[in-house]
Parts: C-alpha cells; sequence; structure tokens
C-alpha cells in the first residue's frame, strides 16, 4: 500500500480523502446524477467501489431494501473474485472470515446397499494450480458491506440510497442531445414518503436489479432459456450429525432421494444444505415455493441415510427457484443500431443472466459484469475513452453469460444422473477437476476489440493469454528486494497496466529496454505522453512497470531509466514500486513463458490481458492506445470534471 505522498496520512490510509463530488455530496438523491446503478447486490456494490474512485462522477445506488442485507442468498467466492477484492483491497480481511474450500467429497449410494451414501473420490478444488487466491465460502451479506466500505472510503464517498425502489425509465432520443437522457421513475419504499414516487435525470443507468429485473423490463429485453425451472431447498443450518464429510464441500446423490449439495459455511458450526427439489414446470411455482422447511429437513435424512441431521437452528432457509436463461442483450441498443447509437442503460448480474446455484456462479459472474460496466463508464465520464467503449460491454459479457449457462446446464444435468446412469463410475468428479478453470473464474477470454488486441505476438509471452486475465506470478522489488506478487500490485483504481519484461542486458547497458523507455518517456507518439492529462501524475492513466531478469541485486535503482520511476503527487516524490527483478526461485519469465528478448504486456484496468507486443513494436503499441482511449485535448468538452485523478492511494 502506498501512501503519504500528498503529505502524512495520520489515520487508516484506505480511507481516501475526499474529492471533487464527495465533497459536498447530497445528502438527499439530486434531481440530475451521472450514473444510477439500480439494485445493491453483488453486481450494484462493484460498480458503485468502483466509480466511487472518480470524484468528478455523480453516482448514486438506488435499492429497494430499507437497509443492508442481512443474511441468505450466494455464498461461494470463486478464486477470481478473491483475486477481484484484492484489486479492491479487502481480498485478506474477508479470507480470513471466510471458510476455505480445499477439496470436495463425491458422495453417491452404496453400490452393495443403495439405501445408504458412500464416500466416492475426494480430488483437490485446484488440482492444477489455477491461481494463488483460495476458493471460499462467506455470506453475500458480508461482499456487500466490504463493497459498501470501499466505496464508501472513496474520493466520491459513495452510499447507497435505501428504500428506493425503480419502476420505470425512459431514454430521451439522440438528437435531443442531453447529457442526462435517462429519465428515471422511482417509489420510496419505507419512512414517511412511503409510495411516493419521484424522478431522476441520469446520463447512464446500470440496471442491476435481480432476477426479476424491472430495468430489464423497462428496455424491453426479455430472458432467452429454458420454460421451467430449478428448484432448491436451501437452508444455513447449525445441526448435530454423524455425517462425517459435514465441514466439507460435498456433492451427495442418494439411489432414490434426489440429491444434496452441502458448503461448510463460515465461522465453523454453519453449513448451508441445498436439497434439490427438481424441476418446477411453468406454472406450478406456487406448489414448489410452500415446500415447508419441515419437508427440507425431511428430504436431507432421507439422501443421507444411514447418517442423520438433527436440525437445532435455522438461521436462513429458501426456496431457491432458477432457471437457465440470457437476456437477449445487455443494453438498451437494439442489435440493428449496435455500433450507432450510444447504449445508456445496461443490464448486470441476474438481470441478464440466471442459473442454477450448483457451479457456484451467481455472485462471482454478477462482480465480473459490474466492474467491467464501471470501469468503461469512468472511462467515457471522465473523457478518457470514446463512447463507442460503452458497446463492449454487451459484446463481452453477453458471451461469458452464455458459456456459464452452457457449463451449468450440464453440470447440473450430471450431478442429477445417477450414478449407475454416467458413462463411468468417476465420470462426475472427473469432469469437476477436468474443467476446474470454469468455475474458478478464469475460463473468460475476451476477444479482440477497440480495447483486447489480436494476438499476433502471442508465442512472446505465452503465460499471458490475450483476452485472459493477467495471471500475477511472483517477483522481487528491486527498491527494498521484497518479495511480490507482481498483479497485486494493480488495485481497482481505472488505470491500465503496461509491463515492460526486459531484455536480458544489465540495466546500466544499452539495451532494447532502454531504447522503448526512451521512447515512452518522449516521443511524440508515446502512449503515455499522449493519454496523461496535464496536472496529473504521469502514472494517472498507464502505469507503467519494468521486471529485468536479473535478481534485486543485479539491479541498481539509479540504472533504472527515469520512465519507470515517475515523480508524483505535490512534492513530486520518486515511486519506487515500479522496478521489479526476477525471484531466481520463482523465475517469471520461465513461469509465463516470456521472451527474453523483452516483450510488453497490456493490461485492462480489470486486470484482462489487452496486447502482448515485442520491445520494438512501438507503433503498435501507440496504435492500440489510440483506439482505446482519446487524448486529452480531445476529449468532449461536456465531461464531467477530472477533478482528482485517481492516484496510489490505495496501492
Ligand atoms: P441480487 O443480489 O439479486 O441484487 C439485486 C438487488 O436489487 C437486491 O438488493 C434487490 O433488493 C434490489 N432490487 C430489486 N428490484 C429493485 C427495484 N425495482 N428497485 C431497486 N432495487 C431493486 N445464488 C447462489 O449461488 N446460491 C443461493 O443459495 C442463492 N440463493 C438465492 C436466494 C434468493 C432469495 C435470491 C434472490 C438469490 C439467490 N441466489 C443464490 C442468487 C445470487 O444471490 C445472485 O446470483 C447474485 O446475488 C446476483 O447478484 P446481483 O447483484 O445481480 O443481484
Amino acid at each position: 500500500m502506498q501512501f503519504h505522498h500528498h503529505g502524512y496520512v495520520s489515520g487508516d490510509p484506505r480511507v481516501q480523502p475526499a474529492a471533487g463530488y464527495g465533497l459536498d455530496r447530497p445528502a438527499e438523491l439530486p434531481d440530475e446524477v451521472d450514473v444510477l446503478i439500480v439494485g445493491s447486490g453483488p453486481a450494484g456494490m462493484i460498480a458503485a467501489a468502483q466509480l466511487a474512485q472518480f470524484p468528478g462522477i455523480r453516482t448514486h445506488v438506488v435499492e429497494r431494501r430499507a437497509g443492508r442485507l442481512e443474511m441468505g442468498q450466494a455464498d461461494g467466492i470463486q478464486a477470481r473474485s478473491v483475486e477481484t477484492f484484492q484489486a479492491f483491497g479487502f481480498a485478506e480481511r474477508i479470507t480470513a472470515e471466510a471458510y476455505r474450500i480445499t477439496e470436495m467429497a463425491f458422495w453417491k449410494p452404496d453400490p452393495a446397499n443403495p439405501a445408504n451414501i458412500v464416500r466416492g473420490a475426494v480430488p483437490p478444488d485446484d488440482a492444477h494450480g489455477i491461481s494463488e487466491f483460495p476458493h471460499l465460502i462467506v455470506n453475500q451479506a458480508r461482499v456487500l458491506d466490504y463493497f459498501a466500505e470501499v466505496a464508501a472510503r472513496a474520493p466520491a464517498r459513495v452510499t447507497p440510497d435505501y428504500g428506493l425502489e425503480f419502476v420505470g425509465l425512459t431514454v430521451a432520443e439522440p438528437d435531443e442531445n442531453t447529457a442526462h437522457p435517462v429519465t428515471v421513475t422511482l417509489r420510496h419504499t419505507t419512512g414517511p414518503q412511503k409510495g411516493a414516487s419521484r424522478t431522476v435525470r441520469a446520463g447512464y443507468v446500470i440496471g442491476s436489479d435481480g432476477a426479476h429485473s424491472a430495468v430489464r423490463q423497462a428496455i424491453g429485453r426479455k430472458p432467452v432459456g429454458d420454460r421451467a425451472n430449478h428448484a432448491w431447498g436451501v437452508m444455513d443450518v447449525l445441526a448435530v450429525t454423524d455425517f462425517p464429510d459435514v465441514r466439507t464441500k460435498c456433492a451427495i446423490q442418494s439411489h432414490d432421494g434426489g440429491s444434496i449439495l452441502l458448503i461448510p459455511r463460515e465461522g465453523g458450526y454453519l453449513a448451508r444444505w441445498y436439497v434439490d427439489l427438481g424441476e418446477v414446470p411453468p406454472g406450478e411455482g406456487t406448489r414448489i415455493r410452500v415446500t415447508s422447511l419441515d419437508e427440507v429437513i425431511a428430504r436431507a435424512n432421507r439422501i443421507i441415510h444411514p447418517y442423520t441431521l438433527d436440525v437445532k437452528d435455522v438461521p436462513w432457509h429458501s426456496v431457491y427457484e432458477v432457471g437457465h436463461r440470457v437476456t437477449d442483450g445487455f443494453d438498451d441498443v437494439p442489435d440493428d443500431l449496435t455500433g450507432i447509437r450510444t447504449p445508456r442503460v445496461f443490464l448486470t448480474g441476474d438481470a441478464c443472466h440466471t442459473h442454477s446455484a450448483k457451479a457456484g456462479q451467481g455472485m462471482n459472474v454478477s462482480m465480473q459484469d459490474g466492474w467491467n460496466i464501471a470501469w468503461k463508464l469512468a472511462h467515457v465520464l471522465t473523457g478518457r475513452a470514446p463512447e463507442s467503449l460503452l458497446a463492449t460491454y454487451s459484446a463481452e459479457r453477453q458471451v461469458v453469460a452464455q458459456d456459464l449457462i452452457d457449463f451449468d446446464r450440464e453440470w447440473s444435468r450430471l450431478m442429477a444422473t445417477p450414478p449407475e446412469d454416467l458413462p463411468d463410475p468417476t465420470y462426475l468428479e472427473d469432469f469437476y477437476v477436468k474443467t476446474a478453470e470454469f468455475p474458478c473464474g478464469f475460463m473468460t477470454q475476451y476477444q479482440p476489440s477497440m480495447i483486447v488486441s489480436e494476438p499476433v505476438h502471442q508465442h512472446l509471452a505465452t503465460g499471458f493469454p490475450v483476452g485472459k486475465r493477467f495471471k500475477s506470478a511472483p517477483v522481487e522489488r528491486v527498491a527494498e528486494g521484497n518479495p511480490a506478487h507482481l498483479g497485486h500490485h494493480a488495485r481497482a483504481d481505472g488505470r491500465w497496466r503496461v509491463y515492460a519484461f526486459a531484455d536480458a542486458a544489465a540495466p546500466g547497458e544499452p539495451s532494447a529496454l532502454r531504447e522503448w523507455a526512451q521512447w515512452l518517456g518522449t516521443a511524440p507518439d508515446s502512449p503515455l505522453l499522449r493519454h496523461t492529462p496535464a496536472g496529473t501524475d504521469p502514472d494517472s492513466v498507464l502505469d507503467v512497470k519494468v521486471v529485468y531478469q536479473q535478481d534485486h541485486f543485479g539491479v541498481e535503482f539509479p540504472d533504472v531509466p527515469e520512465v519507470f520511476k515517475p515523480r508524483v503527487g505535490p512534492f513530486e516524490l520518486v515511486d519506487h514500486e515500479k522496478v521489479y527483478a526476477t525471484d531466481p526461485a520463482q523465475d517469471i519469465f520461465e513461469l509465463r513463458g516470456i521472451d527474453r528478448g523483452g516483450v510488453v504486456v497490456v493490461v485492462r484496468p480489470d486486470q484482462y490481458v489487452a496486447a502482448v507486443l515485442p520491445l520494438s513494436a512501438t507503433d503498435e503499441l501507440s496504435a492500440f492506445f489510440a483506439g482505446a482511449l482519446l487524448q486529452p485535448d480531445t476529449m468532449p468538452t461536456d465531461t464531467p470534471t477530472i477533478t482528482n485523478m485517481p492516484t496510489k492511494e490505495n496501492t
């Protein structure tokens, strides 16, 4: 974490100084906002936490509930989400309170006596070392608390406006030429004004209002997919049981009583039991929804026979009924106007995709939706990027949602198939291990676009696939020789990362890296010079780092080119934390297949690899950023002022 560069910070450095809109943020929701987020679930709150880093943007969140979510709903946190939490600064704290999944036990009918269940395979959760981050279980309510804290401590000081329900919206025609073309109708759900309506004009609306999204209906988008739902009796229980794996994640299949997904919960005693209630044909939802808690408990006992479950307390339970559906578009632009009209309304999370809880994806994928649209909106609203960037949201995330539905449908089908009907006895657990990268959240690979280049130089860094998230690796920080994880230095501050992996020459000697650094620091077509607004830190848009092939004893800090040692803040202090060396025991060049002739890797603000280039390809690097970003002197005049571009406050 870096701080003090704007002067001595005596309190908690995680609390950033208020700035811009955050200095006099109105207590009541104003009549005009830049971004209105509808819903304070995981998709909405990550978007709020990201946009709150931009004090020039008036971001507000409206939530129908009267206050914070207290319990229930999703609980599975995949490694990609923990990686995301790290970027938002709370991975360590949430990990400390979470349950950690390291293996999964598969229970099946005993072939000798099918009325009983027996333990089958117990494969490791991440057999291939996909991520250095853990797979966690922690309640959705706590995830929301952490994002709320980040948003409230960020420069724009964003806090949700509870007790306000979205009712409808209209979008002005593009030729009306207003910066706030979305008129939103809201209704108070609580307090003295309960039932009263009001309108708000917004520049953009993010619909994060869950599976029954009213925003989705307002823009005429439709969920497409299964007609039938699948129902689960879900209960968080404190119980006494002789089932031996009650503290291990289990998939339990009985001979004829159905199946259970058992998830131990944080705190050491609580466990969540998902009891399969089967398909719900259209029109029969009411019958399933009235399934009593006693019936769910009785079913659980039948499935785990010969073991028993003596339930002492049930802090939360629900009949969770869901179908596999993807909305026919994730924004309000009709297909035939994509790329022509600017989207003004976006759908995220359950508002645009629903699926079973079996693969534990709901909250996770929703958060990546929210992050994706939030940094893009921040770019457009601060004038860093053209409005055309916004069309990439639907293009990127709709594919991810469809892949998720396809995966979840297959996983659900396999879990519901009696073991004797599967191709071989270990088919289910083999599928689980083989496909682990997907549920861990790392299979997403964005296709070439204005923010993802063609992978023509991929062979130069095979471990950083273009379009996939940047897989961090251990390095040494030169300034003090400390071990570090290269990617962990990147925070959710809306900046792009440019990693220069040096050629083999000694740092003080002539080299391809030195030539590249000279170009980046001085050339008229340097993206660093072109895209950094005057009066902001040199790394306010592009955060440029170098990794040498030598270990930290082999790099003298004075020999490092100036472009990797920018002067920041009002005192123009030198940033010492952008210069890295190779850890000889875990050589990043070996681990990530990086060419020793030197490579540049560009990473988006949401941690996805945007480009892999040789050091010599300065034209291509320049052209890439010219396509993705605007130059400050060409920014539209009606963009919100860029007061206090994000600094390294939270790194
Ligand atoms: P949500 O978390 O649903 O958040 C939407 C928010 O919008 C809510 O806070 C809601 O109050 C608010 N809202 C809705 N309509 C309006 C409106 N008109 N105006 C203002 N605010 C509005 N997933 C699992 O993996 N396992 C589970 O056991 C599980 N159980 C669930 C149980 C329930 C009752 C629900 C609703 C969901 C459950 N899910 C479960 C799904 C999981 O919680 C979601 O996938 C995840 O929360 C999606 O995040 P989201 O932000 O898109 O939507």
